[in-house]
């Protein structure tokens, strides 16, 4: 259940809910130039479809490109072009529904205007809001990989400087070391004596590579 509601929130429903409203728009913006085309015969039939296709794609590609036609960084992203696409829609619907002409075999002829009238401003909403969506749900995506890649970026920041707090440390107890003649320096062992420690220096293993020129 967590999956399908996660699906249904996520940028992949939101694609997938566009390509369905597109694909509806091209029957229907096709199925309209085949009415209104200037030509004849079957380049008609043919062109309708061509046309249906170049206004789709692009539609498609405003849809998707909504950021880029910000006029300027105070204005809501792409707000105008949103605007101008429920407009078309809404002229698109109109002619597709003819909703000029009421329906007296259904029942009452203004009652199927009325219905249509409604039809045809739900689906210019349904295109706003879809756009809408895209856009907002392509910007969070893509804040929310934005923080994690500053986030690993700030972790090897941490890792680094914890490296060189070590390696200062190190270095530290090395200095300290060396100002007391009874402790060995590589592995801080304190001795009874010089003798004792430097006796132990030549076999010590543990080695403090890190002087302070290094870090
Ligand atoms: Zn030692």
């Amino acid at each position: 259940m967590n999956a399908i509601a996660s699906f249904l929130t996520g940028f992949g429903a939101t694609v997938l809910g566009l390509l369905v409203f597109v694909s509806y728009r091209f029957f229907e913006v096709q199925s309209l130039f085949e009415n209104y085309l200037p030509l004849d015969g079957s380049i008609r039939q043919v062109a309708s479809y061509l046309v249906a296709f170049v206004v789709v794609f692009s539609l498609l590609i405003f849809s998707a490109n909504l950021d880029k036609f910000k006029l300027n960084r105070f204005a809501d992203s792409g707000a105008w072009i949103k605007w101008v696409l429920f407009l078309f829609t809404l002229v698109i619907n109109a002619y597709f529904w003819r909703l000029w002409e009421g329906d007296s075999q259904v029942g009452n002829p203004k009652l199927t205007i009325f219905f249509k009238a409604v039809i045809v401003i739900f689906f210019a909403i349904f295109d706003y809001a879809y756009n809408h969506l895209f856009v907002s749900s392509w910007m969070d995506k893509q804040a929310l990989s934005k923080a994690f890649t500053s986030l690993s970026q700030l972790q090897a920041k941490e890792n680094e400087l914890q490296a060189r707090v070590s390696k200062l440390s190190a270095s530290l107890s090395e200095l300290i070391a060396r100002e007391d003649p009874k402790v060995c320096p590589r592995c801080g062992k304190t001795f009874d004596n010089s003798n004792q420690r430097n006796g132990h220096l030549r076999s010590c293993q543990s080695t403090f590579k890190n002087s302070n020129n290094e870090l």
